[in-house]
């Protein structure tokens, strides 16, 4: 079984976490920028987190033989905060390198002007660039945020074949499956949605223009959970054929439409170091 894990946070992960991927079948992820917790307060702490998503993080997850790419964006919460919002300025200079397949985390928080502005702004930078926009709906009031997301996109020069939704669940899976827009779902532990309410999903809405992803962070969460869906399907009667669809073939799909996907499996464990740093911490 081959996965793509088309939304995790790996950053917030452990080698661990790429060995038991790569045991798992993930052999390709995009991992968003997004909102690190501790709130940043200068717009360079954005562009050396971006610099790790390019560099470092592609690096390490090379080691365990899995390919990496990223989505670059001022993400929705921040985006409410004026020392922040100077990166909007100089996102395009990021959005023009290998390995950026699309603009995200965009969407809304809590739905502020502010978060307004941003989500336009970079839906544009996407249309500018040719790049897909990976679209995070709000956990809280999710209907609301959903309709007011895609009244956005609708307003913008982006097609929805181009946007994907994430994070639906039962409550908003039809509106986004009548706006033409990808369909995104995130595979948490405990709360929100499950592999096996996603198969459920997956049963009534039918397999394509779906991405399914573990989300992984640094919340409770579960980088394997791509696999578990993909184990859930099977269960449940879906063909291999169906899990390499959505699994593999939907985020190859969505992704590739920024010409930038590289798939060739990295060799695992490969000597070579990042600007002279390696993850054996001074070690050869
Ligand atoms: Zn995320």
């Amino acid at each position: 079984m081959r996965i793509f894990d088309p939304h995790i946070h790996m950053t917030s992960r452990t080698t661990d976490d790429y060995a038991a991927m790569y045991d798992a079948g993930v052999r390709a992820l995009v991992e968003p920028s997004f909102w690190l917790g501790q709130p940043r307060t200068s717009p360079a702490s954005f562009y050396d987190y971006f610099d790790a998503l390019l560099g470092w993080e592609p690096y390490r997850a090379a080691q365990y033989g899995i390919a990496h790419h990223c989505t670059l964006a001022l993400n929705p919460k921040e985006a409410n905060d004026p020392r922040c919002t100077p990166v909007l300025d100089e996102l395009p200079r990021y959005l023009l390198k290998d390995h950026v397949v699309a603009v995200g985390e965009i969407g809304y928080d809590s739905m502020t002007p502010a978060e307004d502005h941003a989500l336009a702004a970079q839906l544009q930078l996407a249309a500018d660039h040719g790049l897909p926009a990976l679209v995070h709906t709000p956990h809280r009031d999710k209907a609301a945020g959903v309709t007011r997301t895609l009244a956005v996109i609708a307003e913008s020069d982006l097609p929805p074949a181009q946007v994907v939704l994430d994070h639906l669940n039962e409550t908003t899976v039809k509106a986004a499956t009548d706006s033409g827009c990808w369909r995104g779902f995130s595979i948490y532990p405990d709360t929100k949605m499950d592999e096996h309410r996603m198969v459920a999903i997956l049963r009534e809405y039918g397999t394509d223009q779906v991405l399914i992803n573990s989300a992984a962070d640094w919340g409770k969460s579960d980088p394997l959970k791509t696999r578990k869906t993909a184990d859930a399907m099977l269960a449940a009667g879906f063909t291999e054929d169906d899990v390499d669809k959505v699994l593999w073939r939907n985020p190859v799909a969505f992704y590739g439409q920024s010409g930038r996907l590289e798939l060739e499996p990295p060799k695992p464990g490969g000597s070579a170091t990042h600007e002279g740093n390696s993850i054996l911490r001074g070690g050869s």
